[in-house]
C-alpha cells in the first residue's frame, strides 16, 4: 500500500526515476538494497557472504536441471523407480521459493503470513476451494505446517526436488501400485537430490565448465574491494568443501584468459581475511565447538588447530612456503563455529558483523535470531517482482479500486436486508428497500466478478501458478513474512552493495497499521 503510494506520487515515470538515490546516483529499483530494520554501516566491523546462491548464482536451467536428471537416474538406477522416469523433463520454471510440499497428501501449498493456504495443487492438480478449507481450513487444532510432515522449499536448491515430487505425485495417481505412498516417495526424491550434492553428480559438472551453471558477475570484485578498502574485515562461510569452494571463487573472482577459460589460482584469497568451508550452517552458528581445521589451499590437507591457532607439526619442521599470490592474510578453515570465527576476526561484538547469505533458516534465521548478527537476504527472484510491480502499477490501482467497491456495495447489500428485517418500515419504503436491494446485489454480483477476473490477471503476471512471491492475494506470503521478521536488508543481487556508500546508513519506511491508513499524513 505505501508502495503504491509512492507510485502514484511519481505519476507515469519510469523505475529508474523513482529509485532511490546512493551517494547521489540513481539506482535501478531492482537493484535497490530494501531495508527492514535500520542498519548503521558505521558500526560494522566485518562483512561476511555465503557462496552459493549468494555469490554465486547458478543458472536454474542448467544447474537445477542437472540435479533433476541426476536424482531421475539415482531413483530408477539405485531405487527402483519405474524406467519411464527417464524420458520425463524438468520445468525450472513451473516452482517458486516459499512453498510448502504435503508429503502426506501429495500437495502442494502457498500460504499467507497467518499460515492460510491461499493456493493449493495436488501434484499439478489445483483443488478446489472447497477441497482446500475441507483439508487445512476445518480443523481442531491449526496445522504449524512445519517438518516431519511438511517440506519448505525455502532455497533455491530446492525447485528440482519440488517439481519431482508433483511428477510423481501425478504419476502415483493415474499408475497406483507402481510407486510407494507419497510421503516414502518424498523421502527417496530428498534422499537422492541429497546424494547428488554430495557425491560429485552436480560438483564435478560445474568443476569441468563453471561458465554453463554460474552467472559471471564482474561487480564481486569490485565489492569486495570496496569493503575492504573502507576498512572492514570480509570473510566467507560456506557449507561446500575448500576443493569446490576455490573453483567457484577462481570462477567468479579470478581473470580470464583470451580462450575464455579461468587462470586458476589462489589470487580470490586476497579479497578475504577468513574463509571457512564446509561449516555445517546452520549448526555453525550455534557456539558448540565444533573442531576447527586449517586447509593447506595448495594441496587441500587439513591441518589440526587448537581452536584456530595453529599447531605445530610434530616431526616436521619444513617452514611452510606460501605459493605465489596466496595472501598472507587470509587463512583457510573448515567446520569450527561461530565463536571460532569471532576470534579470527577480533569482533567484539556480534552486531558489528554483517552476514549476506540466500538461505531463510541456513544462513539467517539463526545468525541474526540467537547470535544478534545483522542480515542480508539476497533475493534474485525480487529484481523482475519489483520490475513487474512498476509495469501492472495501473492494473493494481484498478483492482484495489474494485475491491473497495466491493466491499462498499457488499456492506450496502448487509445493510438494507439488516433494515428490511428489524426496522418498522411503511408499505412504501419497504417495496424501495427491496428494488434498491436487488439493484444492489446485481452490482455486488458483477463488481465481485470483475475483481476475481482483474486479481486473477494480475496473480498470473507474476507467475501463472503461484502468483506474486512475497504476496498472497493482499496479505504478504509466508515467505515475505520471513524475510520482513529475520533479514535486516534484502536485496536481489549481492553486488547491489557496491551502488551505496560502505557507511550507508539503512532506515526502513515508517510501519503502517490498518488503522492509520485512512489518516495517513500527506
Ligand atoms: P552455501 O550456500 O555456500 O553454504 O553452500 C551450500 C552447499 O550445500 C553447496 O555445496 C550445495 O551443493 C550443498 N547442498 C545444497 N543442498 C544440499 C542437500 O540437499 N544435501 C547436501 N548438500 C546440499
Ligand atoms: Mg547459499
Amino acid at each position: 500500500m505505501i508502495g503504491d503510494r509512492a507510485l502514484q506520487s511519481h505519476g507515469g515515470e519510469k523505475p529508474h526515476v523513482w529509485s532511490s538515490l546512493g551517494g547521489g546516483c540513481k539506482i535501478d529499483i531492482g537493484k535497490q538494497i530494501f531495508c527492514n530494520r535500520s542498519l548503521n554501516m558505521r558500526n560494522i566491523v566485518a562483512v561476511g557472504f555465503d557462496m552459493d546462491y549468494t555469490l554465486a548464482q547458478y543458472k536454474p536451467e542448467t544447474f537445477e536441471s542437472l540435479a533433476y536428471e541426476g536424482t531421475v537416474k539415482k531413483l530408477v538406477y539405485d531405487l527402483g523407480y519405474p524406467q519411464e522416469l527417464l524420458e520425463w523433463t524438468f520445468d525450472w520454471k513451473y516452482m517458486v521459493r516459499g512453498l510448502v510440499l504435503d508429503k502426506k497428501r501429495g500437495n502442494i501449498l502457498k500460504m499467507d503470513r497467518h499460515k492460510y493456504v491461499k493456493v493449493a495443487y495436488h501434484g499439478f492438480r489445483e483443488l478446489s476451494k472447497e477441497d482446500k478449507v475441507g483439508i487445512y481450513g476445518n480443523t481442531l487444532i491449526r496445522d504449524t505446517f512445519d517438518e516431519p510432515d511438511y517440506a519448505l522449499i525455502d532455497t533455491l536448491f530446492s525447485l528440482a526436488e519440488a517439481y519431482m515430487f508433483a511428477q510423481l505425485v501425478d504419476f502415483r495417481d493415474k499408475n497406483p501400485g507402481k510407486v510407494p505412498d507419497y510421503s516414502h516417495m518424498y523421502k527417496d526424491v530428498r534422499a537422492a537430490v541429497d546424494l547428488c550434492h554430495r557425491d560429485g553428480t552436480l560438483k564435478q559438472m560445474v568443476a569441468k565448465d563453471p561458465n554453463r551453471y554460474i552467472n559471471e558477475d564482474t561487480s564481486i570484485v569490485p565489492m569486495l574491494k570496496m569493503l575492504r578498502n573502507s576498512g572492514r574485515s570480509t570473510f566467507l562461510v560456506t557449507n561446500s568443501l575448500w576443493d569446490y569452494t576455490n573453483i567457484v571463487m577462481n570462477f567468479l573472482c579470478a581473470s580470464h584468459t583470451m580462450d575464455g577459460g579461468i587462470n586458476c589460482n589462489f589470487d580470490w584469497l586476497q579479497y578475504f581475511d577468513v574463509i571457512i568451508t564446509g561449516s555445517a550452517k546452520p549448526g555453525f552458528f550455534l557456539d558448540n565447538r565444533a573442531n576447527i581445521f586449517e586447509v593447506e589451499p595448495m594441496s587441500g590437507m587439513l591441518l589440526n588447530t587448537d581452536n584456530g591457532t595453529p599447531m605445530p607439526r610434530v616431526g616436521n619442521t619444513a617452514p611452510k612456503v606460501l605459493p605465489k599470490g596466496l595472501s598472507k592474510r587470509c587463512r583457510v578453515f573448515q567446520g569450527g563455529c561461530v565463536g571460532h570465527l569471532h576470534k579470527l576476526l577480533s569482533v567484539e561484538s556480534s552486531s558489528q558483523v554483517l552476514y549476506v547469505g540466500d538461505h531463510i533458516y541456513g544462513d539467517i534465521l539463526r545468525s541474526k535470531k540467537v547470535l544478534g548478527w545483522r542480515t542480508m537476504l539476497v533475493v534474485p527472484e525480487l529484481e523482475r517482482e519489483v520490475e513487474l510491480l512498476w509495469e501492472l502499477r495501473d492494473k493494481r490501482k484498478q483492482l484495489r479500486l474494485l475491491r473497495n467497491e466491493r466491499d462498499l456495495v457488499e456492506d450496502q447489500v448487509h445493510h438494507l436486508k439488516w433494515s428490511l428485517k428489524f426496522e418498522r418500515l411503511c408499505d412504501d419504503e419497504k417495496q424501495n428497500m427491496i428494488s434498491d436491494l436487488g439493484e444492489l446485489e446485481s452490482r455486488r454480483y458483477q463488481v465481485r466478478l470483475a475483481h476475481q477476473q482483474a486479481q486473477r490477471d494480475c496473480h498470473q503476471k507474476f507467475h501463472r501458478i503461484w502468483g506474486q512471491l512475497m504476496k498472497t492475494g493482499y496479505q504478504n506470503s509466508r515467505f515475505a513474512h520471513q524475510v520482513e521478521r529475520f533479514a535486516c536488508l534484502y536485496t536481489s543481487q549481492v553486488s547491489n552493495l557496491s551502488l551505496y556508500s560502505p557507511d550507508k546508513y539503512y532506515r526502513p519506511s515508517e510501519d503502517f497499521m490498518p488503522h492509520e491508513f485512512h489518516i495517513l499524513p500527506l
